[in-house]
């Protein structure tokens, strides 16, 4: 059991939320993994650091972001208050730069020169980078030989910032063999390197210490909702591919019971089909990527391949903070296929002026199910995490548009 049984004490001693969580990793990482640690828990108590890390949400970020009442999305669906917090407004408009400038202080003050990352999309990727170039040091992305012919407006992105592409070919050249190929490296450049991870999970203390970088997402939208309604919301969601934005979001209400906390997965073409990334609500425990939560994967344990038309949504697990609040039953988690997706991009982007990233747009599709689930005058809050100008080539060719 965990120091006070509270819910946002977790993980335990051992990092572990409950059954799930841990530090599944060889021997030789081992070290590593525990001078992270311990310079991680320096870190988070040294007012230098946090004031540091402030300064760039402030300047560089541009934090806080807004939290902002979707008037013409409530009119429409006629019962409760919708807002958004405005996560998308951040500088290399998402929420995953919170994270990386949080790790990437860290590494820094660690006296580490030398930056890895693995990235699918390559969104992570140019976070990570974007940081690196601010803070001067080098960045190694490791990205699968598939997915850099997927995604090249991000490859170039990184190279302009500076960073070096490294195609993993083994496997199926995607991001699980991207998430290999980043732990072998570090085990083989102990002395310079960080490696820098871009969702809650990894081996502890990654997933908590993701969390804690992201948790200013929540933190602001509490103060922000008390402050223009001068009560908690009713429900809060964000969208699931790893799980950092919806963990930021949901972790400073979880000792709040009052509120609901409802993450979305991506179901791709549907559970039944098996091209999805819905690894709560279609998959089963096991080990990945140096922790134990519910994963992507056949009979034989293999690791599948995610699918979703969002490709910041096909991780092939969740973070294991998750596993644990929705086998405990303290968060929901619902899921949205592709089509509905690109439904509620095209609504949002007509009644609020707002492109939401195809990410965001899984939650949004879920806003008149979790309406349903609060009094009619109750209030919401979505994290719209992302901005969708990223997908408007893809929107238009899901549409059937040429450009
Ligand atoms: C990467 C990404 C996600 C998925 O990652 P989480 O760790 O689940 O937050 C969601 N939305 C956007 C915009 C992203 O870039």
């Amino acid at each position: 059991m965990n120091r006070n049984n509270t819910w946002a004490s977790w993980p335990d001693e051992a990092g572990r939320f409950g059954d799930f969580g841990g530090r599944y990793v060889a021997e030789t990482l081992m070290p590593l993994i525990l001078d992270l640690e311990t310079e991680y828990s320096k870190a988070k108590a040294d007012p230098g650091f946090n004031a540091l890390m402030d300064d760039f949400w402030t300047h560089y970020v541009g934090r806080p972001s807004p939290l902002y009442f979707a008037e013409r999305l409530t009119e429409h669906y006629g019962r409760g208050r919708i807002y958004f917090k405005r996560d998308e407004l951040n500088h290399t408009g998402a929420h995953k730069i919170n994270n990386c400038l949080g790790q990437l202080l860290l590494a820094k003050r660690m006296g580490k020169t030398r930056i890895i990352a693995e990235t699918g999309a390559g969104q992570h990727g140019v976070a990570t980078a974007t940081v690196c170039a601010r803070l001067g040091l080098s960045c190694v992305v490791f990205m699968g030989a598939t997915d850099v012919e997927r995604q090249k407006p991000n490859v170039f992105r990184m190279k302009l910032l500076g960073a070096e592409i490294i195609p993993v070919t083994s496997g199926r050249g995607t991001l699980k063999d991207a998430m290999n190929e980043a732990l072998r490296d570090w085990v083989t450049h102990i002395e310079e390197t960080f490696y820098c991870i871009g969702t809650a999970a990894g081996p502890h203390p990654y997933p908590q210490m993701v969390r804690d970088f992201q948790s200013v997402i929540g933190r602001e939208a509490r103060a922000q909702i008390l402050d223009r309604e001068g009560r908690l919301p009713d429900a809060i969601m964000a969208c699931i591919g790893g799980g950092s934005n919806a963990i930021g979001l949901f972790h400073p209400f979880l000792e709040d019971e009052t509120v609901q906390l409802i993450g979305v997965e991506a179901a791709g073409h549907g559970l039944d089909s098996g091209a999805h990334a819905a690894a709560l609500s279609g998959g089963a425990p096991g080990i990945l990527h140096g922790n134990k939560t519910y994963l992507l994967q056949d009979e034989a344990g293999q690791i599948l391949d995610a699918h979703s038309i969002s490709a910041g949504l096909d991780y092939p697990g969740i973070g294991p903070e998750h596993a644990f609040l929705r086998d405990m039953g303290r968060a929901e988690y619902l899921t949205c296929k592709d089509e509905e997706a690109l439904e509620a991009f095209q609504l949002c982007a007509r009644l609020e002026g707002i492109l939401p990233a195809l990410e965001p747009a899984h939650a949004l599709a879920r806003l008149p199910d979790v309406l349903d689930k609060i009094p009619a005058d109750g209030l919401m809050i979505m994290n719209l995490c992302g901005r969708g100008d990223k997908d408007v080539f893809s929107v238009a060719e899901h549409l059937g548009v040429k450009l």
